[in-house]
């Protein structure tokens, strides 16, 4: 058999724990299955390398931050071979340039489009384990990218793809997903299976434990995923086909890099606001979620959701030019960053009743719901950053631990 491991940054964080995942890929290869391992950058060491060039230059070229990121999950492949081969297994690592890992051009967030296989192949013929840099590629001019932030998964799940892999096992900090995130909710409990569309649903809602796209790129190719813990032995979470019919709750997840925005003004045209959308779709603004109100006067009210520091930063800088462009009929822009979103997520949520109860629950504790989007697959409420965690906090109780929970 061919198995892929990913070894995320806690997993990897110091020398100890280097040791130890060693230990762990030694003990598989005994079994006679060849190995491929994607390593994340130790624990902390992407977020110090962002702040070290943010301490050095006001507004960073992406191509430099992207050269000096890759170096992190470099050291991290280089220090696990080395382990390896201290513990008496054959092993050897390659960056993204070397096994020719091609990317789109974009640094920061660039899709991997093509993996080289041969080297790969040529080594695991030779009986060596292969350590390979997650989060990196290179693109058409051979200049380093990175994949964003948690990208590694996506790396590993790409590997698998390529290489037709039996299995790809995601090792982290934690039993493999939670009905919340356990850092949070104490009480969350371990499921054992998600489909893909459910863990795509709860990774792309926040739940950081899985890229969202390794996720979407292993239902495309039906590849099943587990997901456990690189401390111990338990069994973590298999992601993989839907189970027909299951009509469940999975879990509540949070995010807390929002932004509300409110466009108001009196009389807009419709000229206007397809103008604004038109922009907006230009400087490559996502926007999660619209609504649009007005009153007996005619005054109205744009509403939009946004999603991750870029698109925030994007609409921050875009703003001015909205509200200087003297031709139109916008008064007054508000953007709150000071906003979570918190979504219960599963099919469960398609039956009657289960907002009226998200409603009660939140609003009986005194928390404001500020908007709401719906899915097919959860429900979502944007609350005060402030109100977050207790939201997280009483949605998994009502929904997860309480008898009459779905
Ligand atoms: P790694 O470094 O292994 O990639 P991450 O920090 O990216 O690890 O992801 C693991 C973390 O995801 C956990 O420590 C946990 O706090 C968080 N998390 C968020 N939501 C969930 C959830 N629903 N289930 C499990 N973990 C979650
Ligand atoms: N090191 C990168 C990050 O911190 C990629 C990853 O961990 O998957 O985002
Ligand atoms: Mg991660």
């Amino acid at each position: 058999m061919l198995i892929i491991h990913k070894y995320g940054g806690t997993s990897l964080a110091d020398s100890t724990r280097i040791k130890e995942v060693a230990k762990r890929i030694k003990k598989e290869s005994q079994k006679g299955d060849d190995l491929v391992i994607v390593v994340s950058a130790p624990s902390g060491m992407t977020n110090q390398l962002l702040e070290q060039a943010s301490e050095i230059c006001t507004t960073p070229s992406l191509r430099e931050v992207d050269m000096m990121l890759t170096t992190g999950e470099q050291l991290s492949a280089s220090l696990l071979s080395l382990a390896l081969q201290d513990i008496g297994v054959d092993a050897i690592s390659f960056n993204s340039f070397q096994i020719n890992m091609k990317t789109t051009n974009t640094y920061g967030s660039a899709k991997l489009r093509e993996i080289k296989s041969d080297r790969i192949f040529t080594e695991i013929a030779k009986k060596k384990v292969v350590v390979i840099t997650g989060f990196q590629g290179i693109n058409e001019h051979n200049d380093f990218t990175t994949l964003g932030r948690g990208g590694s998964d996506t790396t590993a799940v790409a590997i698998g793809v390529c290489l037709n892999a039996d299995m790809v096992e995601i090792f982290t900090d934690v039993d493999g997903f939670h009905t919340a995130d356990p850092r949070l909710v104490k009480n969350a409990i371990q499921v054992p299976y998600l489909s893909h569309s459910e863990a795509l649903e709860m990774a792309s809602l926040g739940a950081k434990i899985m890229h969202d796209r390794s996720v979407a790129l292993a239902m495309k190719y039906g590849i099943n995923l587990h997901v456990r813990n690189s401390y111990n032995d338990n069994k973590g979470t298999i992601i993989g086909e839907a189970k027909m019919e299951e009509i469940k709750l999975n879990g509540v997840a949070h995010s807390n890099k929002n932004a509300l925005i409110n466009i108001m003004g009196q009389n807009i045209s419709s000229a206007t606001i397809g103008k604004i959308f038109t922009r907006i779709k230009d400087l490559n603004i996502n926007i999660s979620n619209i609504s649009k109100t007005q009153d007996a006067d005619n005054y109205q009210q744009i509403s939009m959701l946004l999603e991750s520091d870029e698109n925030i930063e994007r609409f921050i800088k875009y703003k001015d030019e909205i509200i200087q462009n003297k031709d139109n009929e916008i008064n007054a822009i508000e953007i709150n960053q000071d906003v979570a979103k918190v979504s219960v997520v599963g099919f469960a949520v398609r039956t009657s009743g289960v907002f009226a109860q998200i409603w009660q629950e939140l609003t009986s504790n005194n928390i404001d719901i500020l908007m709401v989007s719906t899915s097919d697959l959860s429900i979502s409420s944007v609350v005060k950053l402030a109100d977050m965690e207790k939201a997280v906090q009483i949605l998994h109780k009502k929904f997860f631990e309480t008898a009459n929970s779905i």
